[in-house]
């Protein structure tokens, strides 16, 4: 099971950062989650991965925002594709995709996506907001949008499933960090505010997010080595004193 950032509001060298966030998630099928906020940013980095829109058997949108929902033309230019939004969405974004894709619309219940592939349902706050449990064969992994009814409203329903062993993606107005207690993998990313206070809460579990990185579930071994493999010689982010940093913390 692997996982590719396709957007973000950071990026690895080579690929476009953008304010928004979309990540491709590879398992019996590939689930495309979110679109970042155009399709310009969306479609040249899924070149670099070397995705095409064909590839793609789903797409799952967290929630109503022009930085999730603005690559979806580059996705619909699959026809054979299926949109999982959320009841709540607006009719303006229905209609966009409407006659191009099959529409399947979620409610609060949890839906299969794909084999070993759940949407949490929908989380109400200011935003309602579906979220991501993936099966990883070491526990879930949690993917979000933004995050906006509550990082830890969303881990709490997700656990349903199973034992989380990894969460990617938003953490929008996070403040509760016992909820992150016992995950393995912590990728705080977009709009997450509290990063550094995360990073210094979890220096072993925290690992850094940015469009190009890619996460491959069946052969994690820890933040060191799967830094220096994603940004060992990347010029802005292959800073060997971050990774000493951490080490030093950990020992
Ligand atoms: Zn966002
Ligand atoms: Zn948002």
């Amino acid at each position: 099971m692997r996982v590719k950032i396709l957007v973000d509001n950071q990026a690895k060298q080579g690929f476009k950062s953008e304010w928004g966030f979309s990540c491709l998630v590879e398992a019996k099928e590939k689930v495309l989650f979110d679109t970042g906020a155009s399709s310009a940013v969306l479609s040249f980095n899924a070149e670099r991965f070397g995705i095409k829109p064909r590839e793609i058997d789903k797409l799952v949108l967290s929630h109503d925002h022009w930085d999730h929902n603005g690559g979806l033309d580059w996705a619909l230019q699959n026809s054979g594709l299926k949109v999982f939004v959320l009841d709540s969405f607006s009719n303006e974004t229905k209609e966009r995709i409407r006659g191009k894709a099959e529409l399947v619309e979620v409610g609060e219940e949890a839906v299969e996506i794909s084999r070993g592939i759940r949407s949490t349902g929908k989380l109400s706050n200011s935003m309602d907001e579906q979220s991501l449990a993936v099966e990883t064969g070491k526990g879930l992994l949690v993917v979000t949008g933004c995050s906006h009814p509550g990082l830890e409203k969303i881990l709490e329903k997700a656990k349903r499933f199973g034992k989380i062993h990894a969460v990617i993606g938003g953490f929008h107005g996070f403040e509760k960090f016992d909820a992150l207690h016992g995950i393995e993998l912590i990728a705080a990313t977009h709009c997450t505010e509290q990063k550094q206070k995360i990073k210094e809460l979890f220096p072993q579990q925290f690992v850094e997010c940015a469009a190009g990185v890619e996460f491959d579930f069946s052969s994690f071994a820890g933040y060191g080595e799967w830094w220096l493999k994603q940004f060992g010689n990347d010029p802005i982010w292959g800073n060997p004193n971050r990774v000493k940093r951490n080490e030093r913390k950990t020992g």
